[in-house]
């Protein structure tokens, strides 16, 4: 069935407050199997699965696709209800930020490496509207998804600082069959570009694998991930081999998890992907 569709804050806080347990999924949209994966588990925990759909201009860096960002609502509304999403909240920016708006969220250890050097602002702008929709929706419990590790490790440390009465759940990485992260960026490949994304959860794999063989050197790890992508990417942001928690790089030996995470841009694209080890199997 088709969500019902709001776009104000007052006429999503006057349907949620008659309801009972609400679990809500926070998307930008261009929705694929990893947003449905999560929408389904939303109908599965709340008695209303609320997906909000909002291209937040404050996590985009002036040169980024914030205006070329794909945006098909009609399509995304079909693909929310098949996987049972209620309602959708669907604000315009200045819904969002209405004149005058200046308060921000920063959670600045968790933001500093991986992708935070890379996309000043990014985090604060993360931060910013997850807290707001949190607010604005009042789910019991939101859903994210582990494509955007750090982005989920700084948002369950927000919710923990702020007292925001939501549990947080992360879930796996979907991924295409070939191994290729879902992500709405993705649309922006060429076939000869999508061939060479597969280098990044091709690194993933190998770095996994010499783990599971027993390799515990966090610059053996970095080097099984970094040399696939290497040869492929255009540019490569960072491979890291992280602690899980803190995110913090590890320098010599790894301990029982490690956090593998790339960015490199394939194209004009740039596009991310990681690992927990020991991780699960593919769709880790
Ligand atoms: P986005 O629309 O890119 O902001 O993503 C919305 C949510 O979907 C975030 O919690 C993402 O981590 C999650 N997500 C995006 N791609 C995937 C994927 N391939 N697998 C699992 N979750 C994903």
């Amino acid at each position: 069935m088709r969500p019902e569709v709001v776009a104000t804050i007052a006429a999503l806080r006057a349907r949620t407050r008659a309801a009972g347990s609400v679990a809500f999924v926070p998307t930008m949209g261009a929705l694929h199997e990893g947003h449905l994966t999560l929408a389904r588990e939303a109908a599965r925990r709340g008695e209303l699965a609320v997906m909000s759909i909002f291209v937040n201009p404050l996590q985009f860096g002036p040169n980024e696709d914030f205006s070329r960002y794909p945006r098909p609502l009609e399509a995304d509304l079909d693909k929310a209800g098949e996987a049972g999403t209620h309602l959708v909240f669907a604000p315009t920016p200045d819904e969002m930020y209405p004149p005058g708006d200046q308060t921000r969220v920063a959670v600045p250890a968790l933001a500093r490496g991986l992708c935070g050097p890379h996309r000043p602002g990014h985090f604060d702008g993360v931060a910013t509207v997850v807290c707001k929709l949190l607010n604005a929706v009042g789910p019991c419990v939101a859903i994210f998804g582990r494509k955007d590790y750090q982005q989920l490790k700084v948002i369950e440390r927000m919710v923990r600082d702020l007292a925001i009465p939501a549990e947080i759940v992360g879930m796996p990485i979907v991924r295409e069959p070939d191994g290729l992260a879902m992500s709405s960026r993705n649309a922006y490949l060429s076939p000869p570009e999508r061939e060479r994304a597969l280098s990044l959860s091709r690194g993933l794999a190998s770095a996994r694998a010499i783990f599971a063989a027993g390799e515990r050197d966090a610059a053996a790890l970095r080097a099984a991930a970094h040399s696939p992508v290497a040869a492929a990417a255009d540019s490569i942001d960072y491979v890291t081999v992280a602690d899980p928690e803190s995110l913090e790089e590890l320098a010599s030996a790894v301990g029982d998890r490690a956090l593998v995470a790339i960015a490199a841009r394939i194209g004009r694209t740039r596009l991310i992907d990681n690992v927990v080890l020991p991780g699960l199997g593919a769709a880790t």
